[in-house]
């Protein structure tokens, strides 16, 4: 039987739900890309991407989505041969890596335990085996949309500071940006990558890149640059086009700039606290949930869970067929496991999401588990909206 009425969910780890406000604010023919309101509205996104990063330095807007942010971040600061170390914490840190590896940088792996986070005395430890200093850049991801680790940054840095290495510290914010703190400058992070299909509740389409001045020393030095990801005339632009080299995305430009400005509406305080209270909610349903059976969390230290996306193993119980009866039956979509030995499934909890979406999603997940007669503890959804509410109360 299936129900097919009312409002359809989408709970997949991007791209997230679209705001309506953000659709309409697209909805509009094409303008004049060289002059009028398109281009003051264009230069007003540039500060407040940087405010929400927490950055002064350099940001760059590309028509792209993540993959080609990934991209546009390695062609301006290397040059072929030149290696990097990943700190693998997930499937996407060692997608960025692989891109690097074809680009033709010398990549090593650094990886951290299985369903943990990026440990900083491990990265220390390897950069001080680094006496010649060799690995020119660390790569890390903030949240690994695929075992949903939360990476502590600032602690990152930390490690490679005390082991006295010069690497450049280059993050991937994807899942993270809009969703999570970020403190590109405070943290001393060099390159920021992001793009605006997450958290920023934008359509996919803009990848965003972000570098302070020791990445954009290290993009002057880089004898190989590629024209259309190059930092330089963008940075500089003689004409409004160059910033994209380009036809500019026009009417992302307008969705980003409503997205931005309704994360600005509700503060961005409030917007990282929204997220973490929901983040706790589906966090209380899991372990509800894996009272009676094999479900469980993914990552093992409460610290390195993230607030934007869950991955739940389900040993035993079928989490395909399980995310099937909810797409196919209740119109909610939920995230494929990624990367995972055992069975699993993935809750994206990003951008434009409150309570009652949060709810409807976890109880149709206990409907699909109860018709499969699934070895789960019921109430879930109860233990949800009990912590939901608690965390609220101590959020005021
Ligand atoms: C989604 C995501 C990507 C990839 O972005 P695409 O737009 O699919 O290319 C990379 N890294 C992280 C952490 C992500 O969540």
């Amino acid at each position: 039987m299936r129900y097919d009425h009312g409002h359809p969910f989408l709970a997949i780890p991007g791209p997230s739900v679209i705001p309506d406000d953000v659709l309409r604010a697209m909805h509009r023919p094409a303008v004049n890309i060289y002059e009028g309101p398109l281009i003051d509205l264009t230069h007003s996104l540039y500060p407040d991407l940087k405010r929400i990063v927490g950055t002064e330095g350099e940001a760059f807007i590309y028509i792209s989505n993540g993959h080609g942010a990934w991209e546009a971040a390695l062609a301006n600061v290397f040059s072929g041969g030149e290696s990097v170390l990943v700190l693998e914490s997930g499937m996407f840190a060692l997608g960025w890596g692989e891109i690097a590896s074809r680009m033709g940088l010398d990549v090593e792996i650094l990886n951290a335990p299985k369903r943990c986070g990026v440990d900083p005395n491990a990265v220390e430890a390897r950069l001080r085996g680094d006496t010649g200093h060799s690995i020119k850049a660390v790569l890390v991801v903030q949240i690994d949309t695929s075992s949903g680790v939360w990476n502590d940054i600032a602690a990152i840095r930390q490690a490679m500071d005390g082991a006295g290495h010069p690497a450049l510290l280059m993050v991937d914010c994807i899942a993270a940006t809009g969703c999570v703190p970020c403190e590109m400058d405070a943290w001393n992070v060099d390159v920021v990558v992001s793009a605006c299909q997450k958290g920023l509740m934008t359509p996919p389409g803009l990848g965003l890149v972000f570098a302070n001045q020791k990445a954009m020393a290290a993009h002057r030095e880089n004898g190989c640059r590629s024209s259309y990801w190059d930092w330089t005339p963008r940075a500089n632009p003689e004409r409004y086009y160059q910033l994209f080299a380009g036809t500019a995305p026009v009417q992302h430009l307008f969705g980003l700039r409503q997205a931005l400005d309704m994360i600005f509406a509700e503060g961005s305080d409030a917007v990282y606290q929204r997220h973490r209270a929901i983040a706790r909610g589906v966090r209380a349903a899991v372990e509800h949930w894996g009272r009676g059976g094999p479900i469980e969390l993914n990552v093992i230290d409460p610290i390195a869970r993230s607030d934007s996306v869950t991955t739940i193993l389900t040993g035993e119980i079928d989490a395909d067929a399980m995310r099937a009866i909810c797409e196919i039956d209740f119109e909610v979509t939920l995230g494929i496991g990624l990367g995972q030995t055992v069975n699993a499934f993935r809750i994206g909890h990003m951008g434009h999401i409150n309570p009652p979406m949060l709810l409807g999603t976890l109880g149709s997940i206990e409907m699909a588990l109860t018709r499969m007669n699934a070895p789960f503890s019921a109430g879930g959804v109860e233990a949800a909206a009990v912590c939901m509410a608690e965390t609220i109360n101590n959020q005021d």
